[in-house]
């Protein structure tokens, strides 16, 4: 039987925690916290489950959720959202993600991504016919060459997919970047995928750069968050999607039958939640803190770190220790260090390798400071 994604392998996330767990590795590869989540949460879903919230939710999401999203929108973003109706509750941004380019995206329709690229992107096209047209950010300042864009949009280009805070490289995109990407999606009649899962994880004082600040990227964008991200509970999967109400008509189409609805205890429990702001008001500065104690930490080492302006990601350059590809340097790092990280070529389409090595962050101070150790000394 031919294959649909015949070049695909196992994810990098896998892949890599995998071999950390059968080598003993301190885990800094796959993007997840290795510290307790708010117990108020935890109480909160078991009060929900044992009040017999345990069966279907509404398709798009439970109406609280959507509520007090909504609210939080226009609180932070300036921007109204219906959530009757521009509000989708989905398992996990990656369903989003996926639904978003179900609706639009047919056989021959190409899509704008940049390298590199979240792992689920390319197959999502793929799967849907598309056709995926890898750009790179340029290196090393990972930011985006617009006039390399303007060439390469066709008749045929449906999207332009975007991720700030990125993953794996923790840029952010400026003002100026959405405002040229407004002025070229209008141009062009292109819908913009806005994967923002790390909108709280921003540093230094920046604002983070939605498209729903901007009204008229808005009204051609579709907006990705996770839960999983801002509560640090990313095994719950329980994501949404934002979008205005005629693109929100089409994604439901495909959301209803791919997952149909989201677990109804972990929305309600979301919903109460998420009332109090400091709760995820707090997520900057609590981030922050660790990255400058995961930096600080690694000072005298010879790997180098690439500025982390957002996400729990830390890109560390290790071209003044070997010139290895980065994949067999995770490998090494892993299996005779013990320490895992993520070798950033997988991003690349055609595995460009920039000898860099993603650390996630979101780990307890103890967890991060044995890594420093261990990194330090090689
Ligand atoms: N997009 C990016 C950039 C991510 O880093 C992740 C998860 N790490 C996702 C999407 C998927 O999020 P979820 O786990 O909510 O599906
Ligand atoms: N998004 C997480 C990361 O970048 C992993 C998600 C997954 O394992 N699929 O590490």
């Amino acid at each position: 039987i031919p294959s649909r994604l015949p070049d695909v392998g196992t994810s990098i996330f896998s892949v890599m925690s995998k071999m950390a767990l059968e080598h003993g590795a301190i885990n800094l590869s796959q993007g997840f916290p290795d510290f307790a989540i708010d117990e108020t949460i935890v109480h909160l879903v078991h009060r929900y489950m044992l009040e017999g919230h345990n069966q279907y939710a509404p398709m798009p999401g439970t109406p609280a959720l959507r509520q007090i999203i909504a609210q939080v929108i226009r609180e932070t973003y300036d921007h109204t959202v219906d959530p009757e109706t521009e509000i989708t509750i989905t398992p996990g941004a990656t369903e989003a993600i996926f639904a978003a380019i179900a609706a639009f995206v047919g056989p021959g329709d190409e899509v704008i991504l940049f390298d590199p690229a979240y792992d689920s992107y390319d197959p999502a096209i793929r799967l849907n016919g598309g056709i995926p047209v890898h750009l790179s950010l340029q290196y090393p300042t990972f930011t985006i060459d617009w006039d390399i864009v303007r060439t390469r949009i066709t008749p045929r280009t449906r999207m332009i997919m975007i991720n700030t805070p990125h993953n794996p490289c923790g840029v952010t995109l400026s003002k100026e970047a959405l405002r040229t990407l407004e002025t070229l999606a209008e141009q062009h009649n292109l819908l913009i995928l806005s994967d923002e899962v790390y909108e709280r994880l921003i540093f230094d004082g920046q604002q983070h750069q939605s498209v729903l600040r901007y009204p008229a990227l808005a009204a051609r964008s579709l907006a990705v968050f996770s839960f999983g991200k801002t509560f640090h509970a990313t095994g719950w999967k329980v994501g949404y999607v934002v979008a205005p109400t005629p693109l929100m008509h089409e994604v439901r189409k495909a959301h209803q039958f791919i997952a149909f609805s989201v677990n109804t205890p972990v929305q309600l429990a979301l919903a109460e939640y998420m009332q109090v702001p400091d709760r995820y008001l707090s997520l900057a500065a609590f981030y922050q803190q660790k990255r400058d104690f995961f930096l600080e930490h690694l000072r005298g080492s010879s790997f180098e770190p690439v500025a982390c302006k957002g996400s729990y990601f830390q890109l560390l350059s290790y071209k003044n220790i070997s010139h290895q590809p980065d994949t067999a340097m995770a490998e090494e790092l892993t299996k005779k260090f013990k320490v895992a990280a993520i070798p950033v070529s997988v991003f690349y389409q055609d595995r460009t390798d920039n000898h860099l090595l993603r650390f996630c962050f979101a780990k307890k101070e103890e967890t991060l400071s044995k890594a420093c150790e261990i990194l330090r000394k090689i």
